[in-house]
């Protein structure tokens, strides 16, 4: 794993493409982009992954769903999308700060 980038967006410590955001939830556009369409849901809070989840983060998590659908809704991707989340060493992680990736613009199939 790398550095925790998204963090220093968050502190404006390196810049970024912000799409979106508020208090609780950025959305930035992946610098290498898999797909016409690559933005990440980053929320404000860190947690380094889903390990550090607790219960009354539920609503958090709920949000970025949301804001991720809201982003695919702005971007027509009215045939679909994928949200992912990388997981530890194995899921493909890099950047050690939780992120749902939304991948779309084309059929991925
Ligand atoms: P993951 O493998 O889920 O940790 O994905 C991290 C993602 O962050 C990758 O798709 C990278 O291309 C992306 N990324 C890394 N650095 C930056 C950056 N400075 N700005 C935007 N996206 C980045």
């Amino acid at each position: 794993m790398i550095t925790d980038i998204f963090c220093k967006i968050i502190n404006g410590e390196i810049p970024a493409e912000v799409v979106y955001q508020d208090d609780h939830v950025w959305v930035i556009k992946d610098i290498a982009p898999q797909a016409p369409v690559h933005f990440l849901i980053i929320p404000v809070k860190h947690f380094t992954g889903l390990d550090d989840v607790a219960e009354h983060d539920e609503a958090l998590l709920g949000k970025l769903f949301r804001v991720a659908h809201d982003m695919a809704k702005k971007q027509n991707l009215d045939k679909g999308y994928r949200l992912v989340v990388n997981e530890g060493e194995h899921g493909g992680k890099l950047v050690p700060h939780l992120h749902i990736h939304l991948l779309g613009g084309k059929n991925l199939k």
